[in-house]
């Protein structure tokens, strides 16, 4: 065998044990009982063992180096799987195996620390497990490149080619344009729209109507279904086995619609991926970016529009012809485009939610930076907060520890949400230009939409980067003037136009 077919067969044995560890996760994550975790636990770190061995081995290293020798030589896929395998290789090696295994468990009792802290409101006990997961994600990031600011190789993790430059730019776009915008739309007139959105909505018919939105949004059920979950996610093997969840809430019904959509915006993507890539580093969704573009494209953008209201409203209220009457479609517009300050992250509209990343991702850069420490943490957060949205964390819970991210390692991940945001405005304004969005959406033909997204961007997976996707489609590099434009126009019509 020479170097290639030796590579392609290590990443096919890979890809199989990793298939069934997806699958033994969604088991996990759905019907699995309770008491089954601990046998699991033990099958899991089994199959795990041999997948990071395949991936580790002195063996598999060197085949990766040497296909890297000779990269030039390499057709353009292998090239990006080499350089991915690489890039991953080198992300773990320079690591020394004690700091790395201290740093697994520091990970896996911060879990644990961080729950109770949120819930007994209880900074204190958490701070110094998150003061180490600093210090050692920023470690581990001079470990891989020692030249580098380490806050850009965390954000090159979860969004490869960004850095500080790039998003400095965004947030400070934002800072400037939005913030002073969103105050306008906060203190403007608002009709409530509480007594619908809280109602008491049956969950089996929430369930009937999210079955029917998988068909509005095209979903191939043929490959692919829907379940529930605590938390909503998506999750795949290949384009023919997507599955994703909702959760359902009796006296909240936008939380599973909305959840619905945003997941088949993930699914969908999957789906439309081509199958040449299944046996390959390069199958799934490119980024956490494009990722979340395609979630919020299809949540906001689609889902929150009008025109899907003036099309689909009929058949909601056919479900619950009690909780609707008196609704129009432009009630159901206003009802799920509802701006209000919040100090809750996860419970943020799309207007206020961009500012809530924008607080962490400051937070992240001062913090690898070493500007500020553990201790001014809980403050700051909540000072700006305040400069943000207008409003002040009466406890830690529902500030500084509210999230689990941090807890969990990922420092540099929370800057990807807002960002998938903007760029998919910026792929919006393109499509707009070629496809006449509202009608379609208005004739109940989401499908065009679909096949549009991909042709331009799913059908590529990881065979692309995030930045040579977006210009291939948009001909211009990252822009935030797109998402700031399309929410001043939007909210300026719903809010600021008499
Ligand atoms: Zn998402």
């Amino acid at each position: 065998m020479n170097l290639e077919q030796q590579f392609r067969e290590n990443i096919k044995k890979v890809k199989a044990y990793i298939y069934v560890l997806q699958v033994i996760s969604w088991d996990s994550n759905t019907e699995a009982p309770r008491n089954s975790f601990r046998r699991r636990g033990e099958v899991l770190s089994e199959i795990s063992k041999e997948v990071f061995l395949l991936q580790t081995s002195p063996e598999a290293i060197k085949l990766v180096n040497e296909l890297y020798e000779k990269i030039d030589s390499l057709d353009d896929h292998l090239q990006r799987e080499v350089r991915k395998a690489k890039k991953s290789i080198d992300k773990i090696i320079n690591i020394p195996q004690s700091e790395y295994l201290a740093y697994q468990r520091l990970i896996n009792d911060s879990q644990l620390v961080w729950e109770d802290a949120k819930k007994n409101n209880d900074y204190l006990s958490f701070k110094d497990n998150l003061a180490k997961i600093f210090e050692y994600n920023k470690k581990f990031a001079l470990y891989y490149d020692a030249n580098a600011n380490p806050y850009d190789t965390l954000l090159d993790d979860y969004e490869e080619g960004m850095t500080r430059k790039e998003y400095d730019l965004f947030f400070n776009a934002l800072k400037k344009d939005l913030v002073p915008f969103v105050k306008e739309v906060l203190a403007a007139d608002k009709k409530s729209y509480a007594k619908l959105i809280n109602d008491k909505f049956d969950i089996k018919k929430q369930e009937v109507f999210c079955d029917y939105l998988t068909d509005v949004l095209s979903f191939n059920r043929n490959s692919g279904l829907m379940k529930k979950s605590v938390h909503p996610f998506t999750w795949n093997t290949s384009p023919e086995d997507v599955r994703f969840t909702t959760k359902y809430l009796e006296n909240y019904v936008l939380s599973s619609i909305f959840a619905a959509i945003h997941e088949l915006g993930h699914a969908i993507y999957e789906q439309q991926i081509s199958t040449e890539f299944d046996d390959t580093i390069l199958n799934g969704g490119t980024s956490m970016g494009i990722h979340e573009s395609q979630s919020r494209f299809y949540e906001n953008i689609v889902g929150r529009s009008y025109e899907f209201w003036e099309t689909h409203l009929p058949k909601f209220k056919e479900i619950f012809p009690e909780q609707t009457k008196g609704i129009d479609a432009l009630d159901m517009h206003y009802a799920v485009n509802q701006v209000e300050a919040s100090l809750i992250r996860i419970e943020a509209d799309e207007l206020t939610y961009p500012l809530h990343i924008m607080l962490r991702y400051d937070i992240e850069r001062m913090m690898i930076n070493g500007e500020i420490t553990v201790d001014e943490l809980p403050q700051i957060w909540n000072d700006k907060i305040e400069e943000y949205l207008g409003i002040r964390p009466t406890n830690d819970s529902e500030g500084v520890l509210q999230d689990v991210h941090w807890s969990g390692g990922m420092i540099g991940y929370f800057p990807t949400y807002a960002l998938g945001t903007a760029y998919s405005a910026q792929i919006f304004n393109t499509m707009k230009k070629e496809l006449d969005v509202e009608k379609l959406i208005k004739e109940n033909k989401i499908v065009k939409i679909n096949e549009w997204l991909k042709e331009k961007l799913h059908k590529y997976g990881s065979s692309k980067t995030p930045k040579e996707l977006l210009l291939m489609i948009t001909k211009e590099e990252f822009n935030p003037k797109y998402y700031i434009e399309y929410l001043k126009e939007k909210y300026t019509k719903l809010y600021l136009t008499k």
